[in-house]
């Protein structure tokens, strides 16, 4: 090549890269634009929109992701009930409590992990045939319920009453579960579930926190947990998966109040480190007003992780809990990088100041936090003084199976309670990708995923106004019965 071609050639691809960036900039004034001009269609529509209208929208809007769901809590009732049916095909069958027979009145005990007089206790065959020849009369097989017991068998793993709350939740969800969430094809299923209406309700990115540890086989005996994370593994690779068009890591946690906590969350630790094709993160859940799970607990324990492996994340869960107390600045001190909850960070000024424009982010749960009595009505909520004071925040499910709630009906909330701008929607949206536990090239892939769906959903919204109501699933029970919102036409 000569002189004159190598400047020529120079010359040609200089402008080439002005032309380039200018295109960018006029595409990026024009996308800043649109997105303006959408605010502004959005403040009208608000005004105008029918609740089902706004619902429809927010049914179809574009998401980020879910990063606080526990695996275990997200399955909606009917989901449970299909799931453990279809596992017969397994060998697994489920007996279930349907009465109570007075069986050995002198030896039960109302406080231990199978309270006597809990209906609705979920056992495995091979379980059920320990019981006496009394308590096997107290059970029936899942399968044979009648259609009143099915419905109280639906109704007793979700607070679907005003009376129902935390006690109801901590205390008896799982305990009445039990072998049925010991399951690890039921979880693989679960996992695919939610990928899937995550998917069809705009999401991209699910994190939940899913186990290994504690799963049977039909005949009652144990899985090893490499089992089980294999389980996992298959399922995922299934093309239903992809389809989904959702992108999946998992995190594990330990439950903070058990005497066995330091050990479990060493444990945790070192699975994530060697499963990090899949599990990010660890978390530490169980009631706060339970002293013992306290968060300096976990300090030195950590810090001596910390010097073996490296990789691992934390979200740890903390100030979901009624008094003021420095839990979630001490959870910080212990090294996580998103707070589950953060409910009484409100009560801590020096924490809350920290936060502002600060790398960590909160994972907000309206609905838990309404339902677990955290907040008694939304105008005592600190969502709203989090998020426009700069702390970074996304909206999460935490258990939405037994909340019978879904995402949208997270959003739903906060524009109806808290009147959302669209430019807040989209911080939500970016906030729960930003800090999602995945490498920066995923995050990156993510985001501009999020920009282009985003922008098509702006055209066709403003052209058309939201989908029509028989596209969009009718809202589920939380919507319906708070909201009056039952039917989207
Ligand atoms: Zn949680």
């Amino acid at each position: 090549m000569n002189l004159e071609i190598v400047k020529r050639s120079a010359r040609a691809s200089q402008l080439l890269v002005r032309m380039t960036i200018a295109l960018l900039l006029a595409g990026a004034c024009a996308g800043a634009q649109a997105s303006d001009n959408f605010g502004a269609w959005f403040e009208s529509f608000k005004k105008d929109a029918t609740d089902a209208e706004l619902y429809r929208f927010l049914y179809q809007m574009p998401k980020g992701g879910d990063l606080h769901n526990h695996i275990s809590g997200s399955g909606y009732v009917e989901w449970w009930y299909e799931l453990a049916l279809a596992q017969e095909a397994r060998g697994y069958e489920y007996y279930t409590k349907v009465r109570i027979n007075n069986c050995e009145p002198y030896a039960r005990n109302e406080f231990g992990p199978a309270p006597y007089l809990m209906l609705f206790r979920n056992v495995l065959a091979a379980n059920y045939e320990k019981l006496s020849a009394c308590e096997k009369t107290e059970y029936k097989p899942l399968k044979d319920l009648n259609e009143d017991e099915k419905t109280a068998w639906l109704n007793s793993i979700r607070l679907d009453k005003a009376h129902e709350g935390r006690d109801e939740f901590f205390q008896t969800h799982w305990q009445r579960l039990n072998d049925i969430y010991s399951n690890p094809y039921i979880l693989a299923e679960l996992i695919y579930l939610n990928m899937r209406e995550f998917g069809e309700e705009g999401l991209i990115y699910f994190e939940p926190q899913v186990g290994t540890g504690g799963f049977l086989k039909p005949d009652g005996s144990g899985f090893s947990s490499e089992e089980v994370a294999q389980i996992y593994r298959n399922r995922l690779a299934q093309a239903d998966v992809a389809k989904t068009g959702v992108t999946v890591r998992f995190q594990r946690s330990i439950l903070r109040f058990l005497p066995s906590a330091e050990q479990d969350l060493e444990r945790m630790y070192r699975f994530v480190h060697e499963n990090n094709d899949l599990w990010v993160a660890v978390n530490m859940v169980g009631r706060e007003d339970n002293d013992k799970g306290y968060p300096l607990r976990f300090l030195s324990t950590l810090r001596e992780l910390r010097k073996e492996y490296s990789g691992v994340k934390l979200s740890i869960h903390a100030g979901e809990v009624d008094e003021p107390n420095q839990h979630v600045r001490d959870t910080l001190l212990l090294g996580a990088d998103r707070i589950g909850h953060g409910i009484n960070l409100i009560s801590d000024p020096d924490t809350m100041l920290l936060m502002r424009h600060g790398p960590y982010l909160i994972e907000i749960n309206l609905i838990s936090n309404l339902l677990l009595e955290y907040v008694s009505d939304y105008q005592q909520h600190p969502f709203p003084e989090y998020l426009r004071t700069g702390i970074p925040v996304a909206l999460s499910t935490d258990d939405r199976g037994m909340w019978d709630s879904t995402m949208t009906d997270e959003f739903f909330v906060a524009v109806t309670e808290f009147d959302l701008s669209w430019e807040e929607l989209q911080l939500l949206h970016t906030n729960s990708l930003s800090y999602a536990f995945v490498d920066d090239e995923l995050k990156r892939t993510l985001l501009a995923s999020h920009k282009k769906r985003t922008e098509r959903f702006m055209k066709s919204v403003s052209k058309s106004g939201p989908v029509a109501a028989d596209e969009v699933p009718s809202p589920r029970g939380f919507i319906c019965q708070r909201y009056e919102l039952c039917t989207l036409q």
